[in-house]
């Protein structure tokens, strides 16, 4: 008896043996995180703050949010850390270096100062990568894709692209790629969220061509949270328990699709 017994214990004991090399043989599911702007360029500026802090915020509560959850199993990467700048270019580069198997770029939205109503405009917007449908979201596009003219030579690492020409627009018509189910997907979950959870105004899943999307080789989305340009709506995204709400938004809906694939993302490896 106490053989069999011990015969019984030995195998739990190699059974809970090659279930714990399972576990360190399974690659962790990389999530990118992608706090937009940072250092010099300050993203769109309000009248308390602006979108380089709060998005870093966000992004900071999110990953931590992750992290509690997910322990080994979800990585996560920032594209920056800190309040440093690092170029479009860089933050696809780094995303792509990881083996991100998605992408998160976060931002917050503003429109030109001579728009009337500015003050008005308000909700939260989630992109994917893809030729805009109306001149809005061509603005948006545009907006974020001018960051890269801070850079020196910006036009020799952007292969000649002009973030302002609408022309050069045309290239993201291409661009349906393999990795579009799976982030609309994740952009319907994040907008669903981004509305039900944290109280955003329901400004649509959209399409643009962002260089940032563009050049990561995986399923990705731009969050525009909300409009800073609107006082209610900077006054949410300055506080803390604003900036919470839309971070765990965000984790609700990375909690959803992660629970969805997860099963499909092992047997893929
Ligand atoms: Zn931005």
């Amino acid at each position: 008896m106490r053989k069999l017994r011990s015969i019984l214990f030995a195998g739990l004991l190699s059974a809970a043996a090659s279930a714990a090399f399972a576990a360190a043989d399974a690659k962790p599911f990389t999530l990118v995180l992608d706090p937009g702007h940072g250092g010099k360029d300050y993203g769109c500026v309000g009248k308390m703050t602006n979108e380089k802090t709060i998005v870093l915020n966000v992004a900071k509560m999110l990953g931590k949010m992750v992290d509690a959850a997910y322990g080994d199993s979800v990585r996560t990467v920032f594209t920056r850390p800190d309040d440093t700048f690092i170029s479009l270019q860089e933050r696809a580069a780094i995303a792509n270096r990881a083996g991100g198997d998605f992408f998160v770029s976060i931002h917050v939205n503003s429109v030109d100062k001579r728009t009337r109503g500015r003050e008005n405009i308000h909700g939260a917007s989630v992109y994917t990568l893809g030729l805009h449908k109306s001149e809005s979201n061509l603005g948006v596009a545009m907006r974020e894709n001018a960051v890269m003219e801070l850079e020196e030579d910006y036009s020799a690492t952007y292969q000649g692209f002009d973030p302002n020409s609408s022309e050069s627009y045309i290239i993201f018509e291409l661009s349906q790629d393999a990795n579009m189910k799976q982030s609309l997907e994740m952009a319907s979950l994040m907008q669903g969220e981004l509305t039900g959870y944290a109280g955003r105004a329901d400004k649509d899943v959209r399409q643009a061509g962002f260089w940032v999307l563009w050049s990561t080789s995986m399923p990705s989305v731009l969050v525009e949270l909300d409009f800073i340009c609107n006082p209610a709506a900077e006054r949410f995204l300055a506080s803390e328990k604003g900036q919470r709400k839309c971070a765990e938004a965000l984790f609700r809906a990375f909690k959803d699709y992660y629970g969805r694939h997860k099963q499909s993302l092992s047997d893929g490896r």
